[in-house]
């Protein structure tokens, strides 16, 4: 049934219109107030208008004798419609229900028939009580300037947050209404009017400050509550409804608390973790503020505050050391200190607190500070307050938000770590890319070192026999090719020529001696250690080529007389080899095994097998000689090389046909006592 037929809801009443409802309804409601009851559903569909002008009530399924309102159980579920609710009907305030909430709820119903639309907006019932908790109503005045502005202040003070600001009676109410009717018939205004009740209310109560000292960061997050602005388009109140809320306050809690885990599970990295966080904590607590501080080297540092407003709430991380314009140091450091939360219900009353340098300059109501702590340790500090009313915090709501901290602590470590761990892991990479060009720098030192080496000395030592056997083999020629040959004179060219032949052959001879011997510093050391150094070295390209590499090593302490530049040198071209040999094919598992093990108290055998394509027998003989290749880029070194530095080393190097098909090259080298 329509409430309003002439006046579609939405449409705001013109001034008379609405005092003489405002009346009639209070004169309702004064009648079931002093009646000794509560009606706990005060809402426009609940207040029937008669021919006459007249408002009945109606919708007294809630009602409650005004004295048992107090013994209600907690667990009562809250069946109201939560667009009208007082904060304190939700049971979000250390308060019980009683008439002024039901003042409340009229305020909210003449708010709605001034404006047109209710002061406030939101998606769930989560969201609405966290309005009616702690979000301040757009001043009446700013949807419409003809509202004088004494009639204003009366409805404003109707939604006070804290019922002790409210109209104290209908009564009181219901004589200012007739002395503004009364005003405006007469002189087509309401200039002045002193209001009835304890205390007087201004409007510049409402509009609370709302600039913080760190507003205007660049790292600035907004996360809009889901609630239209203030100043949009309304729904329309039969859409809220009567809303069942089944388990009342825990409902709500539990909900707030499933949302707000679930966002900590989600959220990996920490700047959403902590907006998360926060915006969750704000909305379940019914706070007009929040900061989260996280402890670094051992000093708090502010990383985020948040601030519910019109626009919903704002969230914004910062990085700033707290200061006395932040949020009252006395709470902070007591709450490091003790790692006791702290609940404070009127801080401004509070004999000790009140005289904090930010209490002073900013009236704190209510308070809430918990540490957040992991093993003991002090992690961080959630600090919360609402300066609206006070006992907005209860001991029941610091314990679910306990819990919460503490999951935040725990992900908030998490997040650390994997944090930590990313950082290293890019180390680590760094150092892998760096090691790696080293190797590949170092190898090809190696081996142009050697090559270039070698071919200076071969060039420098072979030419004179070459130049030697060139002139001998001529004259030799001329010799024979004389009118007379003379044999002899040829013979003995020849046998220049076999001697200069032999001086090459003891030339390069004389050359793989020398590299044998090198010029590296030998020393006592374990084979181990030279493998696991050329295992971590070659550890990226091993995996790059998705090839599995197992190490077996021996136990035996014993050692070898090695130099272990050369060592790695052998082992790092054994190791390359074989990923050389597994790359061509599709072997299905590619596997590298190196083992080491002692044989018999006099050598140390080392083994590097591979799953690669084999050793062709054609060339098993020729593996080791200078210059022997089967790649397309190989200079066929680098075995030769090996071998040379192994013998050198008093020990050998072989190869053989794996137990998988591969090659398995073996190298021994002699133990030293
Ligand atoms: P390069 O690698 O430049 O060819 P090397 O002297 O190291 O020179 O190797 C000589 C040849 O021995 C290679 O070209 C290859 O044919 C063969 N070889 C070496 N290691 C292996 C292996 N693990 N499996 C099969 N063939 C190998």
């Amino acid at each position: 049934m329509p409430v309003w037929p002439d006046n579609p809801p939405g449409e705001p009443l013109p001034i008379e219109r609405f005092i003489q409802r405002a009346m009639a309804a209070t004169a309702a409601l004064a009648g079931v107030h002093e009646a000794g009851l509560l009606h706990r559903d005060i809402r426009p569909d609940n207040l029937i208008e008669d021919p006459n002008g007249g408002i009945h009530l109606s919708g007294f399924g809630l009602s409650v004798d005004v004295h048992s309102a107090s013994a209600l159980p907690a667990s009562d579920p809250i069946f109201s419609s939560l667009a009208y609710m007082a904060p304190e009907q939700a049971r979000r305030v250390q308060r019980q229900a009683d008439q002024r909430s039901d003042l409340y709820a009229l305020g909210m119903t003449f708010y709605e028939w001034l404006a047109g639309r209710l002061p406030f907006s939101a998606k769930d019932a989560v969201e609405w009580v966290y309005c009616h908790v702690a979000r301040i109503p757009p001043p009446l005045t700013q949807h419409r300037g003809d509202i004088p502005e004494p009639l204003a202040d009366l409805v404003h003070r109707l939604i006070a947050k804290n019922p002790d600001d409210r109209y104290q009676s209908a009564a009181g109410l219901q004589r200012d209404l007739s002395e503004m009717l009364r005003q405006w018939q007469q002189l087509g205004d309401i200039p002045d009017l002193p209001l009835h009740g304890q205390y007087d209310l201004t409007p510049a109560r409402y509009a609370a400050d709302t600039t913080t000292p760190w507003q205007g960061s660049a790292a600035t997050a907004w996360r809009s509550s889901g609630a239209a602005p203030s100043n949009g388009p309304t729904s329309a109140p039969s859409v809220l409804g009567v809303t069942s809320l089944a388990g009342g306050r825990d409902a709500l809690d539990l909900s707030s608390l499933m949302k707000s885990a679930h966002a900590l599970r989600d959220e990996h990295e920490q700047d959403r973790l902590i907006e998360a966080l926060l915006s969750n904590t704000i909305l379940h607590a019914g706070a007009q503020r929040a900061l989260l501080l996280l402890v670094k080297d051992e000093a708090p540092i502010i990383c985020a505050a948040g601030q519910g407003g019109d626009e919903g709430l704002r969230i914004e991380l910062v990085d700033t050391v707290p200061d006395k314009h932040h949020l009252p140091l006395s709470i902070l450091y007591r709450v490091m200190r003790t790692r006791q939360r702290l609940v404070l219900d009127d801080v401004m009353a509070d004999a000790y607190f009140a005289t904090d340098e930010y209490v002073r300059q900013h009236p704190v109501r209510s308070a809430l500070c918990v540490p957040l702590v992991r093993q003991g340790r002090v992690l961080g500090v959630l600090y919360l307050e609402n300066n609206l009313a006070p006992g907005v915090f209860t001991v029941c709501r610091a314990e679910v938000l306990e819990l919460l901290a503490s999951q935040a602590a725990i992900s908030l470590e998490t997040a650390r770590l994997h944090h930590q761990l990313e950082q290293e892991n890019a180390r680590r990479r760094d150092v892998e890319n760096a090691l790696r060009s080293a190797r590949t720098r170092l190898a090809h030192v190696a081996q142009a070192t050697v090559m270039g080496e070698l071919a200076a000395s071969i060039a420098h030592e072979i030419n004179q026999p070459l130049a030697s056997l060139v002139s001998n083999a001529a004259a030799g020629i001329r010799w024979l090719n004389r009118e007379t040959p003379q044999v002899e004179e040829a013979l003995s060219a020849l046998r220049d020529i076999v001697a200069e032949g032999k001086r090459a052959g003891e030339i390069v001879h004389a050359l793989q001696s020398l590299a044998r011997q090198g010029p590296h510093h030998r020393r006592r050391l374990r084979v181990n250690d030279v493998i696991r150094h050329v295992v971590a070295l070659t550890g990226v390209e091993v995996e790059q080529q998705r090839v599995l590499m197992t190490t077996h090593l021996t136990c035996s302490p014993a050692r070898v007389c090695a130099s272990s530049v050369q060592l790695q040198q052998v082992l790092l071209n054994l190791i390359l080899n074989a990923l050389d040999a597994m790359s061509a094919g599709d072997h299905v598992l590619r596997r590298l095994s190196i083992t080491s093990e002692v044989v018999g108290d006099d050598y140390v055998v080392v083994s590097v097998e591979d799953t690669g394509r084999g050793i062709d027998p054609q060339y098993r003989d020729k593996l080791f000689d200078a210059f022997f290749t089967t790649k397309d880029k190989g200079m066929g070194m680098g075995l030769a090389i090996c071998q040379s530095i192994v013998i050198a080393h008093g020990g050998h190097l072989y190869a053989m046909p794996a137990r998988f098909g591969g090659a398995t090259f073996v190298l021994t080298l002699p133990i030293v006592g």
